[in-house]
């Protein structure tokens, strides 16, 4: 069994992955400085230090008590990342160098999180992982840069690591309370309480929906498999799900409607999210298991 530090394992997705490791009997660390995380979400058998992945000394300390990295803490919101420029940049670009910098002290493998933002809006479908990158904001400029300062790692510094473009992940413990919350916890948060849905433009917008369990598995299986050629893969399914059908999947699980009110579109809400996951799957050897309406009934069983 291994030890492993967490970054934003007190977030959605990172909680998740800290019940899977410890599940599987690893001891886990978490770092997480409670910006949007919770420590409710956290699993009693963690060990949380609450500080800031830019702290250098920290990180050097905790890193060098684990055998491996998982680095999920982020600003994950592309608004917030446009709202407060040069403060998301430090979490999303500065603090995974020195994850980084930390790791490479004594060649630990890190397996961090990336974004499908950094495709932008291109419309070539399904996106693979050799599709131009165009990344239309902050947020996604940054994830590209993790991703370039991942090569730097490996190769000047010899290690390891493993990237996931994450297409929209949903699940349990996602904030629907933030003004940046994902459109799956907004929409099951109000239809939960029978309150109206806005769907902002006309609804066709096309998004790849993967279930946050799926997620973990391709998470722990990155750090058997983390390299210093810094490969990169998107986490997906290769599914397309309108926010339409979304709406219609939930009505049809809870058994009941809710009002449906259109808005202008938000400026620069991307028309088509698609990626292939063949070559995820081929790595890993493991088929994203639950669809949206799978995922969305497990979700929903469980609030
Ligand atoms: P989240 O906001 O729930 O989790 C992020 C965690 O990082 C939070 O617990 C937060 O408190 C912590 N954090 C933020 N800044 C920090 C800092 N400077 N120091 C220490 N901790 C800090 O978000 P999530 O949805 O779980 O996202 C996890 C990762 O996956 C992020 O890197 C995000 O960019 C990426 N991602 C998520 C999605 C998605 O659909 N949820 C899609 C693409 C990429």
């Amino acid at each position: 069994m291994a030890k492993y530090l967490v970054t934003g394992g007190c977030g959605f997705i990172g909680s998740h992955l800290c019940d899977a490791l410890i599940e599987q009997g690893h001891d886990v660390i978490v770092l997480d400085n409670l910006s949007t995380g919770k420590t409710i979400n956290l699993n009693s058998k963690a060990q949380l230090f609450v500080g800031n992945i830019c702290d250098s000394s920290l990180v050097n300390m905790l890193m060098g008590q684990v055998d491996g990295c998982f680095h999920l803490a982020a600003v994950a919101s592309v608004v917030r990342s446009n709202e407060a420029w040069a403060e998301t940049h430090a979490t999303n670009q500065s603090g995974t160098v020195s994850i980084f910098e930390a790791a490479s002290q004594g060649g630990k493998p890190v397996v961090y999180a990336s974004s499908a933002a950094v495709y932008g809006d291109n419309a070539v479908i399904p996106l693979t992982e050799s599709s131009q990158v165009r990344p239309l904001t902050a947020y996604g400029v940054d994830k590209l840069a993790c991703e370039l300062q991942a090569q730097v790692a490996g190769r000047i510094h010899n290690t390891p690591t493993m990237g996931f473009r994450f297409f929209n992940v949903f699940g349990e413990r996602q904030d629907a309370s933030s003004p940046y919350s994902g459109v799956i916890s907004i929409f099951a948060d109000r239809i939960l309480s029978h309150k109206d849905i806005i769907i902002y433009g006309d609804g066709s917008q096309i998004r790849d929906f993967v279930y946050v369990k799926d997620v973990v598995q391709y998470l722990i299986g990155g750090m058997r498999q983390a390299s210093v050629r810094a490969p990169v893969f998107n986490v997906c399914t290769g599914r397309s799900s309108s926010i339409k059908d979304l709406a219609n999947i939930l009505f049809s699980i809870v058994g009941y409607d809710v009002k449906v009110t259109y808005a202008a579109r938000k400026p620069g809400d991307i028309q088509t999210s698609l990626g292939d996951p063949g070559a995820l799957v081929h790595q890993f050897n493991y088929q994203p298991q639950y669809d949206l309406y799978s995922g969305l009934m497990e979700m929903l069983a469980s609030e």
